[in-house]
């Protein structure tokens, strides 16, 4: 008889849980950072046309020379640099772990930060360094220079902003950290849109530095495409790596065209961060609330108690996101995506009924 799953599946995988959806049927969604804003009708039409063209009978091209063009226009990429393509940012940090997982290498990020880069340590069987933030979620740079001497890490992932606190973490103390680390430095810039700052020059001072960027934020969650920028040395590796038509056919079409209309995304994203500020503003007047400073397209903010605010803004028809998990530094906290204002404005109320409720 030929052996189960308890007998052949590693014990850490079967340990885990798989990544958990929350059910968001008829809610307000405000738990995982997407975009709340449709594109508007001209251009889903061009989408149509283009996908009505699309040549979905064969395989897409590895190269996407459309595409990579058009990323390259967009988003200021020199022609010295190379640039991966990944099914979402999420493939990349596989990707890049998986590059150097030789046995030993120590995968080293903030503490806490986008749950993917511990995930994918481990799938890769490699040890993972969390260096604790400070309480306010800044950037502790002394700690993590010092895990860096002690820990010598392959490769260091730091998202720029902080996924979950939306911190902007101070460049001087980043550029200490890609200075002092032996290997490689990915900047994750999933929330770039919103922060509108970016390490991608700093690309030729920095010779072990990958800038990562995602359209997932931008509102194309929904085709998953992430985009890794740096020395064509280091993109050549990672290329090996990746699968062969990772990126599919409709995307690589959908993306192009959407991009070609830039200026419709980033007037998108300015209107999210206003009405961040606005929510922002409005948070702070409630009672018994920190509001942590965000520079991405949510908030974190910690309340007396978390679940119980989970729930009720839950049963307001409200999904936002309980970070109340055993983290440290994250006790008490719940993140809300921001959304359209009507959206918001429901959040802000479901949100102030739910922390009176005792
Ligand atoms: N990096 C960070 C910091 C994120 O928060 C996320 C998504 N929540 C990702 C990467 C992954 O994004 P995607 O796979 O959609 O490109």
């Amino acid at each position: 008889m030929s052996a189960g799953p308890e007998k052949i599946i590693r014990d850490d995988i079967r340990a885990l849980s798989a990544y958990h959806v929350q059910p968001a049927q008829g809610m307000v969604k405000l738990d995982a950072m997407e975009n709340p804003y449709r594109l508007p009708e001209p251009l889903r039409r061009e989408i149509g046309e283009v996908v009505a063209n699309a040549e979905i009978n064969r395989y897409p091209d590895p190269t996407a020379p459309a595409l990579m063009r058009r990323l390259r226009e967009v988003m200021g990429i020199g022609p010295e640099y190379g640039v991966l393509l990944g099914n979402g940012s999420d493939e990349i940090i596989h990707i890049i772990v998986q590059c150097v997982a030789r046995p030993g290498a120590v995968v080293l990020a903030p503490r806490p930060a986008f749950f993917m880069f511990s995930q994918y340590a481990q799938f890769a069987g490699l040890p993972y360094v969390g260096v604790l933030l400070n309480p306010d979620f800044t950037l502790d740079a002394g700690a993590f220079l010092r895990a860096i001497a002690e820990r010598r890490p392959a490769v260091v992932f730091i998202d720029y902003p902080n996924n979950p606190s939306g911190t902007l973490f101070s460049d001087q103390g980043i550029a200490r950290i890609i200075a002092a680390a032996p290997g490689l430095v990915v900047i994750d810039e999933a929330y770039n849109p919103f922060a509108r700052k970016t390490f991608m020059m700093r690309l030729a001072e920095f010779p072990n530095l990958v800038v990562m960027r995602t359209l997932s934020k931008l509102g194309l969650a929904g085709i998953r495409l992430g985009y890794a920028v740096g020395r064509p040395e280091w993109i050549r590796e990672f290329n090996k790596v990746r699968p062969p038509y990772n990126v599919n056919v409709l995307t690589l079409l959908v993306a192009e065209r959407v991009l070609a209309h830039y200026d419709v995304l980033d007037a998108q994203a300015r209107s999210i961060n206003a009405e961040r500020e606005r929510l922002d503003g409005e948070l702070r007047k409630l009672p018994g609330v920190t509001v942590f400073p965000s520079d991405a397209n949510f908030i974190l903010v910690r309340v007396p108690d978390a679940r119980r605010v989970f729930e009720g803004m839950r049963r307001r028809g409200v999904l936002i996101k309980n970070l109340h998990t055993g983290v440290p530094l994250l006790d008490h906290c719940v993140r809300l995506t921001i959304g359209t204002p009507e959206e918001n404005r429901r959040c802000l109320a479901a949100f102030a009924e739910a922390l009176a409720e005792g």
